[in-house]
């Protein structure tokens, strides 16, 4: 497996506003239901993962996702029929993607469009790459693709933009970041105890309107599951719902930033943005430029 990166970044960012294909919308749906968000391509973190952010004071950079289900796996929160494992509803945790003033695909001039919290916007790189913060999800992409023999977001990329994004298709001999079935349960699938108490949190989580208290919960219910099992360990439970609840990092206050700084989702970015370095001023890590990758 090979892949050529530079100036793409179209597994980091939704870059549906700038395709005409309708196709696009749910291509990478990850297990048999529909997510309850629009998020394109979240990145699934595994417990461990999610626990190394939240003990770096990066749990604000989290977010959870829910899934609809039609049969009887569901529970029925906010008259929504949520996926669940023995009526305890089902989710992943993931990166934030606020919009960030990007141009990818050598397009014309900057567009606002929702993007990894980690992305440099201005170099398209990845500000925790090769860290222990890298997602290994990340690491492996688009490996699990090639593994199921399913197509990958450089294919699409080059479809709608031409260029070789995937230089090599032969899938890579392991892929250590791929759990499917019981196995991801308690490590990258997690469960919530009480889905009495998620009464306005399902609605909120449909509508991007997800609370620091929202994510907190779900952030700490998934770094306090055991593996193969639903359950939580409360008195790490506790301890993660502080550090996910008391997170004020770069990343949450950069996201707050480009709220208030976007237009709408797809629009062109105006010249009295470009340029602007909210992240670098909030304290995100720089990135190299492709010169020094090169
Ligand atoms: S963590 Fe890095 S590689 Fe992964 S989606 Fe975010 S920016 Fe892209
Ligand atoms: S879509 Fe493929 S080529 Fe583009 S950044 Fe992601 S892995 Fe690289």
């Amino acid at each position: 497996m090979e892949v050529n990166c530079e100036g793409c970044a179209g597994c980091c960012i939704d870059w549906r506003p700038l395709a005409a294909a309708p196709d696009r919308q749910d291509h990478e749906r990850r297990g048999p239901h529909r997510p309850l968000d629009d998020t394109y391509n979240l990145v699934p973190l595994t417990r461990e993962t999610v626990r190394r952010y939240c003990e770096e004071g990066l749990g604000d950079a989290l977010v959870p996702r829910l899934w609809l289900a039609e049969d009887d796996h569901a529970v029925t929160i906010d008259g929504h029929q949520v996926a669940a494992v023995g009526g305890k509803p089902a989710f992943f945790v993931g990166l934030r993607k606020p919009p960030k003033p990007v141009a990818p695909f050598g397009i014309d001039g900057a567009r606002w469009l929702r993007t990894c919290v980690f992305l440099d916007p201005a170099t398209l790189q990845c500000r925790v790459h090769g860290s222990e913060l890298y997602p290994t999800e990340c690491a492996e992409y688009p490996g699990h693709n090639l593994v199921l023999d399913r197509e990958t977001e450089c294919e699409r990329v080059e479809a709608a933009y031409g260029g070789d994004r995937l230089v090599d298709d032969e899938p890579p001999g392991s892929t250590a970041g791929l759990l499917l079935g019981p196995q991801a349960l308690g490590e990258k699938v997690f469960v919530h105890p009480d889905p009495d108490s998620l009464d306005g949190v399902v609605q909120r989580a449909v509508t991007r309107g997800l609370t620091r208290a929202d994510r907190a919960e779900f952030v700490a219910t998934a770094a306090a599951s055991a593996p193969g099992t639903t359950e939580r360990s409360e008195s790490h439970y506790e301890r993660y719902r502080d550090l996910a609840l008391g997170a004020d990092s770069w990343v949450g206050q950069a996201s707050r930033d480009w709220e208030a700084l976007a237009g709408g989702v797809g629009t062109p970015v105006s010249t009295s943005v470009l340029g602007t370095t909210v992240e670098e001023d909030r304290g995100a890590p720089a990135t190299p430029g492709w010169d020094a990758v090169e």
